[in-house]
């Protein structure tokens, strides 16, 4: 009894020892779930695990918001997209690049203190939709969390950077790509994974922060049916038909989680279907496409614990048009009808803002934030109206719907300001032609999988009709009630894809945007208060902390992502193209730091050998150019800022080239892969004709 005694006071001891270390920087769930008073630190994804990211913060505010300047910058090296929101803990800045490479800060002086880079292979770049992004980092303890973007999860110390384990979360054969921050749980760290375009099968799962043991996988999608299936998915099997299991059918959870700690919830959101066209996927007795194909497009409710289903709120049933709903989940309590109401909210890629109780998953309330044409409005049960010319793959017509592929809202973060009510949504407008592919088969190797013509959209190489249509798609930043289920007030910017958003206690709010602008805003009434030349388009969202009491504002910039990709940068403004200059931007009251001067964009010239193929040849080519090439490269061929624009490469001179490239692989470890698996010679000569005949449409219509 008296060792037993004694062993007892010794834990004890110990017990008080190891408190005293979660006072210097440990991250524990005490820290996590008290977050949001901890207005110097921003130690999880969306600051607190209601993900509204608000910080009280107030030094900065409305009325010395003008005496902003750059305090210190880093340039990062890597020159494609930017999309983290840095973790700040201890004074400290730990913040993901492109390539899933990781970098640690001084957050007051901005000396580098270690960086990590997992050496992703290039050849991953091409499983991956929307360009090698990264968002994030997730603590637990003494570590941080990345996701790789080869779907590895790291552990590393976050004093050190050194890798403490590291765990495969996905099948490396199949096109799987993580891109989202992890979150942590009382101990288990989540993280989900992309690939819906490239026929894989969408889950999430839960790793010990410990060892990196896997303890629970979440699996939005059925699998082949089988007796031994959990109820919930037996449930979903029933909405599905055909053999959508040998094409993976999507739902992959590659961006929002939120957590109710007294509710004990766990939300994900999840993705479109793969392929795309649902007459493929789950066909129905007449082949045009049935079933709501449970979960995708939906919000799902699960014990974070054991990875149970608690319940569901399918935002796009029967998804057809990759109308995602892994867009951010926001929590927050509102009162609504006179009650107070625990609420979720969303606005997914289909145009509707959602306000749905977050307890039952039942629908409150649901209105357009952008114009939309797939539907005509949600009804009581928050089902929606659905527009049938939208549903191109019964009608087999193509179709103009608004919003297209890149939805009303992206995964850009919203910023959610208690005082004001208002959910700041970084929306746009940009529609798009669905033109169901007849004949459609699944191409496992390589390429976009998604059961409709990409290149039905390419425009003309007139200039000024590009420009009239790169003008109807429209960004704004929207400040929407949710109460009300309207917007109070909106900003407009030049083009479509701009930052995710900050709002503080100084009664601002922050977003960067397309033209290259880091700006403040009033978050009353949208008065722009400050603007910061950033030389390059932002897109990702800032965050405020306290160092020795003196208020920073954080945001990494760099132009990249799904739309950067495949843009015309110098359409959005054409005096001004938007580049890729990658550099972490800090800011704080009286400082005066510089920039260096703005590089000039460089630009190869236009000067392609002459089109000498028929047309058949060259249909051939803008066909496989659509499947293929469009998505990194630009559709037609009209060149984005980021990736290298195919009208002036050297490539086009020389045929052997070309093939080398294309089929040889030459370039596979700066991300272009060998197609030869997917393209025959004669394919790939097809191609190469094909841009050759763009560039000199260009050419011939002004384009230097
Ligand atoms: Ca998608």
């Amino acid at each position: 009894m008296k060792a037993n005694g004694f062993i007892v006071a010794a834990l004890s001891a110990a017990s008080l020892l190891l408190a005293g270390c979660s006072d210097s920087g440990r991250i524990g769930s005490e820290e996590l779930l008290n977050a949001e008073a901890d207005s110097a630190n921003w130690i999880t994804y969306g600051r607190t695990y209601s993900e509204q990211r608000f910080s009280p913060l107030d030094q900065i505010n409305t009325g010395n918001v003008d005496q902003l300047g750059l305090a210190w910058f880093a340039d990062m090296d890597t020159a494609r997209g930017q999309e983290a929101t840095p973790l700040v803990i201890d004074g400290k800045l730990y913040l993901t690049t492109a390539w899933s490479k990781v970098k640690a800060f001084d957050g007051a002086s901005g000396k580098l203190l270690w960086e990590y880079d997992p050496q992703v292979p290039g050849e991953t770049a091409a499983k991956a939709c929307c360009d090698v992004v990264n968002r994030g980092l997730a603590t637990w303890g003494d570590k941080l969390f990345l996701g790789t973007l080869d779907g590895r999860l790291i552990a590393l110390e976050r004093d050190s950077g050194k890798v403490i384990w590291e765990k495969q979360t996905t099948d490396p054969e199949k096109s799987y790509t993580i891109t989202g921050a992890p979150r942590v749980i009382d101990g288990k760290v989540l993280i989900g994974n992309g690939g819906a375009e490239f026929g894989v099968r969408g889950y999430i799962a839960a790793y010990d922060a410990k060892d990196g043991d896997e303890l629970w996988r979440f699996y939005t999608v059925p699998d082949e049916p089988s007796d031994d299936d959990p109820e919930y998915l037996k449930a979903a099997a029933e909405t599905w038909s055909g053999e959508w299991w040998k094409l993976g059918g999507g739902g992959t959870v590659w961006d929002a989680m939120a957590y109710d700690p007294d509710l004990d919830l766990l939300y994900i959101g999840v993705g479109n279907g793969s392929p795309w066209n649902r007459a493929y996927r789950s066909p129905g007795e007449d082949g045009t496409g049935d079933g709501d194909n449970l979960y995708l497009s939906s919000i799902v409710a699960i014990r974070p614990d054991s990875g149970e289903y608690v319940w569901h709120y399918q935002t796009t049933p029967g998804e057809t048009w990759d109308y995602t709903a892994t867009q951010h989940i926001m929590l927050a309590d509102l009162e609504i009808d006179g009650k107070p109401r625990k609420v979720l909210m969303q606005a997914p890629k289909n145009g509707f803002f959602y306000v749905i109780d977050r307890e039952t998953g039942k629908f409150i309330s649901g209105q357009p934030y952008i114009p939309q044409s797939w539907a005509l409005g949600i009804d009581e049960n928050g089902r929606p109206i659905e527009n049938p010319e939208a549903r191109t793959e019964k009608t087999g017509k193509p179709a103009l719907v608004m919003p297209g592929p890149l939805g009303g809202h992206n995964w850009h973060p919203m910023a959610y300001h208690p005082g004001e009510g208002l959910v700041y949504i970084p929306a746009f407008e940009a529609a798009s032609i669905y033109a169901p592919l007849k004949g459609w088969k699944p191409d496992p190797k390589r390429g976009f999988n998604v059961g409709y013509d990409l290149g039905a959209g390419d425009l003309p190489p007139d200039p000024q009709i590009r420009k009239q249509v790169y003008g109807t798609v429209r960004g704004k930043l929207l400040a929407w009630d949710p109460v009300a289920q309207k917007a109070r007030w909106e900003v407009e910017h030049a083009g479509p894809w701009n930052g995710g958003v900050l709002a503080t206690g100084g009664g601002l709010v922050f977003q960067g945007n397309s033209s290259s602008e880091f700006n403040a805003y009033d978050a009353a009434n949208g008065a722009k208060l400050w603007s910061f030349p950033a030389q390059t388009g932002v897109v990702a969202p800032p965050v405020t902390y306290t160092i020795a009491g003196e208020q920073y504002v954080a945001v990494l910039a760099g132009w990249g992502g799904a739309y950067a990709i495949t843009a015309d940068g110098g359409l959005i403004d054409d005096a001004k193209p938007v580049q890729n200059i990658s550099r972490l931007l800090v800011f704080k009251l009286g400082a005066a730091g510089k920039l260096p001067p703005q590089p000039d964009l460089a630009k190869l010239p236009l000067d392609p050998p002459p089109s000498r193929a028929n047309a058949e040849t060259i249909a051939l080519g803008k066909q496989k150019y659509a499947r293929y090439c469009a998505v990194c490269h630009a559709p037609a061929a009209v060149g984005s800022t980021v990736l290298p624009d195919l009208r002036r490469s050297g490539t086009l001179q020389s045929r052997d080239t070309f093939l080398q490239v294309v089929r040889g692989g030459m370039l596979q470890d700066r991300g272009m892969v060998s197609f030869a698996e997917s393209l025959t010679e004669t394919e790939a000569d097809a191609i190469r004709a094909y841009i050759i005949a763009r560039a000199n449409e260009d050419k011939a219509a002004g384009l230097d």
